[in-house]
């Protein structure tokens, strides 16, 4: 017993006293204790078994605070067997566990008389349960950790040194199942002091890296594994795209391997580890930026943690601007815009802006505006117009515009643009230029229809070109056989919109391309159109002009019996002519190639409307159908059979606008009146010549029915002249007549016959030209008040009319003529009335007498002598146009002749002058005649005292008429 306690008493003594050499290791902050026996100031109260095993006692540590111990040292006694249990533990989330032993063990070598019995190591136990299991302790439940024995175990010397080592020894169980357990300290005979025991886990401390929070981890169950961690953003960060923010979690409880980051959000930047807003002034666009960065120039904010700063008014931002570029604005006008014009192409040229606003994306953009002359009102220009290298978007500082209407007034507009210009509501800043185009050739007739294929003809229909470009007076047909070689071309001339090709070769393939022609020349041909002609049915002439290759004289009596049938077809043509419009015409539609290649090359025939089934047709073949809404009617200026004339303008879109006369059909009309009433279009819409009045177009399709014509600001001859009585010089007058004449050349040559030509059928512009007018079937005589009915049917101007068309009705342009020769005889009497105020009767009778007017006052000779031509009986022998035209323009040439005395003139019947004044009743009291101009009344009494003269004169000398 005694032997037992010597050596307690001794240890108990050295705990109390001896100064051991502790690591003194502070708790570490990865660990989370479960059990200190050091910290606990009141008894352990451990269970120790058999009870003079372990003991428990109190001690103080090196800083001589009081810790509770266990003691044993049972040295000297064999078979020992004492267990020591702790109070049970539990574990919470811990899985791997660690316990940390302190303890110092007595040497025993140094002990005398322990030899056999001493041992220097103990065991260490545990036990898992999931609660306490009471204060019994059974062995066989106890798993053990280890054999525990002293790196360092002390001696009697070291005693006498107070140098005792305190061992440390670690020892780590799990994975642990259970919520708790017990350990157990088992001693088999050695002396040992347990001064701590720790039991604890480890865990990775919260922590926030790369601005993410990462929670408290416990450690795996290995000490291999490592914990994958999820980090939380801090505010206002966000995770990084595709890097969120992860890391691992060490048995050792630390963190490790991090991966991925949280970065601060737009307009937050990172102080510490947190996310802090920018600063008023200051933005930050993106997460992706590091730095707030100072508002770019011409923009700021007045808020924190902003992305981006706000544009200083007038200043923008482009769409596709970063925030980081200072705000911009549109550029201001282009500079120095210049323009050159070409027919129908306008190239633009300019400088760039002063102010690019900022940037250095400026482009151009031009707009194309069409404007009417007056007022000025201006339509966009539309998809016709064609821009190079474009409209908009033009990096270059010029353009070319193309395919403009011609004679049109178009303002450009050219405009800088930059990514801001269309965000601006400033007022937009442009260079501008009023340009008229020039003229130009007419565009492509591109829509051909193949009317009428026959054996030796076709015929052919198209549509005015899209843009005529002006007045189209010609179309030009061209045409070849497919097959032949050498390509020989034959052209035909149409005046509308549809011929009729003769004279081709049966079952032969021909290749048609048309053109239009206007002032400004030919357009371009059309597509070709390939038509075979159809095979021929009967295979006589074809048979004769094949064998006339050899015999010569065949081809004269083929050419002869073609010749004869073409005039045997003409006078039919003829004669239908008058059937149908009581007109001489030359020919039909058809028939028009002939006259260009056997009579007047060159030249269009006149059509007669008549000929037409249907009279609509015939007005829109000849004449254009206008837009009402084109039209401006101004003012009635007279009466017309069929309605009011008036004055007004005409504005076609891309035309000039116009000052026009519009006839209109008054309400309530006939389908005859009105058929009547566009008649006189379908014919002056054959015409185009400076002398003949020209046709703007008519109006069928709405109401009221109207005929368009080009102004005549003088109105009719008869009488201007009246009212400018002796205000001409001689040579103005035959210039008058020169016109008339040249208008009449062109109607005959085209084979019309107008039978009305008198003074106050021609009309006179503000140039002083005179234009023929008055154009229509029976009704133009009927519509004359000095048409009187004849014995021979019908209503005449009889003072004006050849006394063949009086007797019976031989209309021609032989009786034009003579009519032409009395409007001579108005002109140079300033529109006295012809034959004065003689009855139709008396003139007739005197015509037929011989009688013809005298010259009137002034008159040169030569232009009498030319009326007295005019009025010849022989028809025959009456001048043609051309020759008039001819013999005024050797007059005009030459002023000498127009100066002659008047009393050379020749030839004037067969009657004396008294004979015809007391036939026909004629007195020299002039004022008994009505007449009443002074101006006049002198003229007639010069007039009857010459003619009286030359009466006589010619009586005497016996010539003829
Ligand atoms: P009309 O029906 O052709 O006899 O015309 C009646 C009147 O209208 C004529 O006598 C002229 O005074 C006038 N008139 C007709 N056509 C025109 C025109 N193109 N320009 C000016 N006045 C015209």
């Amino acid at each position: 017993m005694l032997s037992r306690s010597i050596p307690r008493l001794w240890i108990t003594f050295c705990f109390y006293l001896c100064c051991y050499v502790d690591s003194g290791e502070a708790q570490n902050a990865k660990e989370v204790i479960l059990l200190d026996s050091k910290a606990q100031q009141t008894e352990l109260e451990w269970i120790s078994y058999p009870p003079n095993g372990w003991e428990e006692i109190s001690g103080l540590d090196e800083n001589y605070t009081p810790i509770r111990t266990y003691q044993v040292c049972q040295v000297m006694e064999p078979n020992q067997n004492n267990w020591l249990r702790t109070n049970w533990i539990e574990k919470g989330d811990a899985q791997r566990i660690f316990v940390e032993l302190k303890f110092t063990l007595r040497d025993c070598n140094s002990l005398p008389g322990v030899v056999g019995t001493c041992k220097e190591t103990f065991n260490l136990y545990y036990q898992e349960t999931d609660s306490e299991v009471g204060r019994s302790l059974r062995e066989n439940q106890y798993v053990k950790i280890d054999t525990i024995a002293a790196d360092e175990s002390f001696t009697q010397g070291d005693l006498g040194e107070r140098k005792m080592k305190l061992n440390t020894e670690v020892r780590i169980i799990g994975p642990l199942s259970r919520r708790g357990f017990y350990l157990a300290f088992q001693d088999v005979g050695a002396c040992i002091a347990l001064v701590s025991v720790k039991v604890y886990y480890k865990k990775c401390w919260s922590i926030i890296e790369n601005l993410a929070t990462f929670p408290d981890t416990v450690t795996g169950s290995e000490f291999s594994s490592l914990v994958e961690v999820e980090g939380m953003c801090v505010s206002d960060a966000e995770e990084e795209a595709d890097n969120s923010p992860k890391m691992h979690c060490s048995a050792e409880g630390e963190w490790l391997v991090p991966i991925g980051k949280c970065i601060c959000k737009a307009g937050f930047h990172q102080k510490g580890d947190a996310c802090e807003p920018c600063g008023r002034g200051f933005y930050k666009s993106s997460s992706q930026d590091l730095q707030c960065s100072r508002c770019p120039v011409h923009s700021f904010n007045d808020r924190e943690g902003s992305w981006r700063c706000d544009c200083e008014d007038g200043y923008y931002r482009a769409l596709s601007d970063p925030p980081s570029v200072a705000c911009t604005r549109p550029p201001s006008a282009p500079q120095n815009l210049v323009y050159n014009i070409n027919q129908t192409t306008v190239s633009l040229e300019w400088s760039p802006p002063a102010d690019t606003g900022g940037r250095n994306d400026v482009t151009y953009r031009v707009i194309c505006r069409r404007c009417s002359w007056e007022p000025e009102e201006c339509v966009p220009c539309g998809p016709n117009v064609g821009y190079s290298p474009a409209q908009s978007g033009l990096v270059d500082t010029y353009v070319t515009i193309v395919d403009l209407l011609a004679h049109a007034n178009y303002t450009f507009e050219v405009e800088a643009v930059n990514g801001v210009s269309d965000l601006s509501r400033t007022q937009r800043l442009f260079a501008a230029v009023s340009i008229a185009t020039g003229q130009a050739a007419p565009s492509q007739v591109s829509e051909v229809i193949k009317e009428k294929v026959q054996q030796r003809s076709v015929q052919l229909s198209w549509q005015e070109p899209q843009q005529p470009n002006g007045v189209i007076t010609e179309y030009e047909i061209k045409y070849y056989e497919k097959d032949q070689k050498d390509r020989i071309y034959s052209t035909v001339r149409s005046k509308s919109t549809s011929v009729t090709v003769n004279n081709l070769k049966p079952s032969t393939a021909y290749v048609f391309q048309i053109r239009a022609f206007t002032e400004a020349g030919y357009g371009t041909y059309g597509p070709r159109l390939e038509i075979t002609t159809k095979e021929e049915a009967t295979g006589r002439i074809y048979a004769a002009i094949v064998s006339s290759e050899q015999n010569p004289v065949i081809i004269i009596a083929v050419v002869a019996v073609a010749g004869t049938i073409i005039l045997v077809f003409m006078v039919f043509g003829f004669i239908i002519g008058r059937r149908h419009c009581g007109y001489s015409k030359a020919d039909q539609e058809g028939d028009e190639e002939l006259y260009f290649q056997f009579k007047f090359p060159g030249t269009k025939t006149y059509i007669d409307p008549e000929t037409y089934e249907d009279p609509n047709r015939a007005v829109h073949q000849f004449a254009k159908e206008l837009d009402a809404s084109c039209i401006k009617i101004e003012r009635v200026i007279g009466a017309g059979e069929f309605g009011e004339v008036c004055s007004g303008r005409l504005k076609l879109p891309g035309k000039r606008d116009v000052s026009v006369a519009i006839k209109t059909l008054k309400v309530g009309y006939t389908e005859k009146q009105r058929r009547d009433f566009l008649c006189e279009a379908s014919i002056m819409g054959q015409f185009d010549h400076p002398n003949v009045v020209h046709l703007e177009g008519v109006v069928t399709r709405g109401k009221p029915v109207m005929i368009v014509i080009e102004y005549m600001e003088n109105g009719s001859l008869d009488a201007f002249l009246r009212k400018h009585d002796g205000q001409f010089t001689v040579i103005q007058l035959v210039g008058m007549l020169r016109g008339i004449a040249a208008g009449m050349r062109y109607l005959s040559d085209m084979g019309y016959v107008h039978r009305d030509l008198a003074a106050r059928n021609i009309l006179v512009n503000s140039n002083l030209v005179c234009k023929v007018s008055d154009f229509g079937l029976s009704r133009v005589i009927d519509d004359d008040p000095e048409a009187v009915y004849t014995t021979t049917g019908g209503k005449i101007p009889v003072r004006w009319t050849a006394p063949e068309a009086i007797q019976y009705r031989k209309f021609t342009s032989a009786s034009d003529a003579w009519s032409y020769g009395v409007v001579m005889w108005e002109v140079m009497s300033y529109g006295e009335r012809p034959y004065w105020d003689m009855s139709n009767q008396d003139v007739i009778k005197a015509i037929e007498e011989g009688y013809r007017l005298p010259a009137p006052m002034d008159c040169p000779p030569g232009l009498h002598q030319l009326m007295l031509d005019c009025w010849q009986k022989d028809r025959a022998e009456r001048p043609k146009f051309d020759q008039i035209v001819g013999i005024l323009d050797k007059m005009i040439r030459n002023p000498n002749t127009l100066k002659t005395p008047v009393g050379t003139c020749t030839r004037y019947g067969n009657k004396t002058p008294d004979e015809l004044f007391l036939n026909v009743g004629f007195t020299q009291d002039v004022m008994s005649l009505g007449i009443t101009l002074v101006g006049h009344q002198k003229k007639i009494m010069s007039s009857i005292q010459t003619m009286r003269a030359q009466m006589l004169h010619l009586h005497g000398t016996g010539v003829q008429v």
